[in-house]
């Protein structure tokens, strides 16, 4: 904590700031800061420590410009609808940052795990998953009675006590060099307004934490902490009892509610608690705003609670994004089909926007699927599968435009790399939400879930994820989280473990299941060892620290010796690698691991056929591949990636098809109108068409000056093949793109494209390339390389471009 802060953290500080943001009063950007870092870096961090030893901050970054931004839909002309946003120098944000990531490994110790906010590893899904299942327990325990109380502290952030925030860094015992820190650049803050662009005279700030600073947040949380603390230990208040364990709160920064039975003698312990607290550390309660739950209450008993704690009941409370009622079963209503009713809207907006395929594609992955995804992390209740069909159905209508869909569904959603458009799946998402909870079923770590959620489970977690038992204990269903993540368990079981799992625990399957369940129940993979051929337990020496005794031991044995005869997994199953071992991103793993199985027969097997048949002969399935994977990637332009998807999937309509569809008698091509117009003949063997791409071919041959093969699939697919050199190759999509769009422009005329409008669609791709880089910081030597030989031949040829 107290160390010398070194050259390295400074250089991640730096790395980490995110670009584009507004600078602070000094005006400087932390584009300034990367660019420059090599000469700032050492002066920085003598500053650093400099104040780390006691010295005084700069002047300037004791200075924020706050500027007032409206909260949406609300009155403007008061002044409590504006959200002040500050912007603080950026060398200050850096010490700041550094700050901030030495107190978080300090605090992730500190601070109990049911704080969910702003500390790594902690997610705001646990707090809903806690709500829900203590309402699913009060729904099967009718004589507890409870409240769940929401509060609402006034301005939190913005009240807390300089002084005790001090004090209590102190006694956390962060360290001297630490609070010379905290001291410095928290003791005489100033601030200016800035109001319609003029700044305005400063002024000083004497409590609350710094907005937009790092530390803010953490400094937040280990004041808040000495709260939780008092109620977490004091004996009055009784939090909602499984076994030996209370469950008495979750927070989420200053969201924080509190979950209590003995309603009236609790709640009020708790609101002294809060004052006796909030008179030293500045916290104020808004009992207006302070909302609560009841559960298994008398209308009597709620009118007496309400007059005993000036608190009220009501019906329904919007917690961490979620609306929540005293039944789960209004979880689907309130939440899911709400949603999708925005959703459906917003889908209408869009259609009026005339985005192309990939635009409305990129609209649903960047719109729809963020809004649903929050709703499957956090609500894992969805036991009508009905809804699935209904989201794809409107999301085709939407792609589709209304129009009869063209593509295969699960092309469409599979990887880009496999070919697919990515599309989101949302039933695989919903699925892969499930999972991430299954976790802690297989886990068998986290026992404040496992005992809450399994509060009247009879047997182990494994009896009924692996032995079947759900059958004869039914009641396992009868519980509206359980009962949704066991049906995405058993639709996937058989393709995720085909042999008896290695993290299968028979002894946990074994157990009467107790109120509070221990943690590491030994796993397979430790319990039995390979001789020769065969399988067995370990010798009961071995394992004298994971069984109870000799008869415990000949029980597993038993067991052994059954599950033996579907035989053992011996390497890591894809569960073990991609859900129960990964700490990050499991939950896009496992997507991707779902979406595998469920795209991996369709694939683009019946495009690549159509291919070969046409070509006559097949196209190598490592091209195909390489064309998904760099071969897209020429280009940011959506029209031009379009193109090429459209080619793949022969999107375009033919006088045959269409002859089909409507009982025509005329299928001839549009262009020479003697040949039967198939999909082929249009793009390639029509004599007209195959006139256009000889010119094209011998422009090529101009620009690159070299010969190389006329082959189709170059041509209509970009898979150019080893004789068109490497650094020319970017340029070759260009040109055969630009030349098929053009073609695809007349698509139903007689009419091809000219040289002069295939030379003018080019350039005009030259100059949004170079836009292009330049916005994304690319090199311009790179961009130059790409089109010397292009602008070459145009100086020569048709003095067209000139430097
Ligand atoms: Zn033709």
């Amino acid at each position: 904590m107290n160390c010398k802060i070194t050259q390295q953290e400074i250089e991640d500080a730096i790395q980490n700031m995110q670009l584009g943001k507004s600078p602070g009063p000094d005006g400087l950007t932390s584009k300034y800061y990367k660019t420059l870092k090599d000469y700032l870096i050492l002066p920085l961090m003598e500053v650093c420590n400099q104040i780390m030893g006691g010295g005084r901050a700069p002047e300037t970054w004791k200075e924020a410009f706050i500027t007032l931004i409206p909260k949406v839909e609300t009155e403007k002309t008061q002044l409590r609808n504006y959200r002040p946003i500050s912007l603080l120098n950026v060398d200050y944000k850096i010490f700041a940052d550094i700050l901030a990531s030495r107190l978080k490994k300090v605090l992730n110790e500190v601070i109990h795990k049911d704080q969910a906010g702003f500390l790594p590893g902690r997610h705001l899904f646990d707090n809903t998953r806690n709500i829900i299942d203590i309402l699913e327990l009060l729904q099967t325990n009718i004589n507890t009675k409870a409240v769940l109380i929401f509060i609402d502290a006034e301005k939190a952030f913005d009240n807390i006590s300089w002084k005790f925030m001090k004090k209590n860094l102190e006694g956390m015992g962060v360290g001297r060099g630490f609070e010379n820190g905290i001291e410095a650049i928290y003791s005489e803050q100033k601030a200016k307004l800035i109001v319609n662009n003029v700044v305005t005279e400063e002024f000083h700030i004497e409590k609350g934490t710094r907005q937009g600073c790092p530390l803010s947040p953490l400094l937040f949380i280990s004041v808040l902490e000495v709260l939780l603390n008092m109620i977490r230990r004091d004996r009055q208040i009784q939090g909602i009892t499984v076994g030996e364990k209370q469950y008495k709160l979750k927070a989420f920064a200053d969201d924080l509610v509190i979950t209590l039975q003995e309603p009236e003698s609790s709640t009020k312990r708790v609101l002294e608690l809060i004052q006796e607290f909030g008179r030293v550390a500045g916290f104020k309660l808004n009992k207006q705003k302070t909302k609560v739950l009841g559960k298994n209450l008398t209308p009597l008993e709620i009118e007496g609670f309400q007059k005993e704690t000036e608190l009220v009941v009501v019906k329904k409370v919007k917690y961490l994004g979620v609306n929540l009622t005293s039944k789960n079963l209004n979880l689907f209503k309130d939440n899911y089909e709400k949603c999708w009713l925005e959703v459906k809207k917003d889908l209408e907006t869009w259609s009026r926007l005339k985005l192309s395929l990939l635009g409305r594609i990129a609209a649903v992955k960047m719109n729809v699927l963020p809004k649903m995804l929050f709703l499957f992390q956090t609500l894992q209740v969805v036991d009508r599968v009905e809804c699935f069909g209904k989201w794809q159905r409107d999301i085709s209508k939407f792609v589709w435009q209304g129009k009869k869909p063209r593509i295969k569904f699960k092309i469409l959603t599979d990887a880009k790399e496999r070919g697919g458009f990515a599309l989101p799946d949302l039933r695989l998402y919903y699925e892969a939400a499930a999972f991430c909870w299954l976790k802690d079923w297989i886990l068998l770590e986290n026992t404040d879930v496992l005992d809450l959620e399994g509060f009247n489970n009879s047997l182990g977690w494994h009896a009924y994820l692996w032995y079947g038992k759900v059958k004869t204990h039914g009641m396992f269903k009868n519980h509206i989280v359980r009962k949704a993540i066991f049906m995405v368990w058993m639709k996937y079981k058989d393709l995720l473990e085909s042999k008896t799992p290695r993290w299968l625990s028979p002894v946990e399957a074994k157990a009467w299941k107790k109120p509070n369940m221990e943690a590491g129940w030994p796993k397979y993979w430790e319990l039995i060892e390979k001789i020769g051929d065969n399988w067995r337990l370990r010798s009961f020496e071995n394992l004298k620290d994971k069984v109870r005794d000799w008869f415990h031991y000949a029980q597993i044995n038993e067991v052994v010796k059954l599950d033996k005869k579907i035989g053992f997994q011996v390497e890591k199953s894809k569960l073990e690698t991609e859900l129960l071992e990964p700490k990050t991103k499991v939950l896009s793993r496992m997507y991707n691991l779902l979406l595998k199985w469920n795209t991996q027969d369709e694939t683009v097997k019946s495009a690549m056929i159509k291919w070969a048949q046409d070509i006559g002969y097949n196209i190598m399935f490592e091209d195909w591949e390489r064309l998904w994977t760099t071969g897209m990637k020429f280009t940011a332009c959506n029209a031009l990636k379009e193109n090429i998807m459209k080619m793949i999937y022969r999107w375009y309509m033919t006088p045959v098809k269409l002859a089909k569809i409507y009982h025509l008698s005329d299928n001839k091509c549009w262009k020479c109108k003697e040949a039967e117009g198939t999909f082929f003949h249009l793009w390639w063997t029509c004599p007209r068409v195959k006139a256009f791409w000889e010119m094209i071919y011998n422009e090529l041959k101009k620009v690159f000056k070299y010969t190389f093969p006329k082959k189709p699939e170059a041509f209509l697919l970009g898979i150019v093949g080893q004789k068109v050199l490497k650094k020319d190759r970017m340029f070759f999509m260009y040109a055969t793109t630009a030349a098929r769009i053009l073609i695809a422009k007349q698509w139903k005329t007689q009419d091809l494209p000219t040289l002069e409008e295939w030379q003018t669609q080019l350039i005009d791709y030259m100059e949004l390339a170079e836009m292009t880089a330049r916005i994304r910081d690319l090199g311009e030597e790179a961009m130059e390389e790409d089109w010397k030989k292009f602008k070459n031949y145009l100086k020569k040829f048709y003095k067209l471009y000139e430097l």
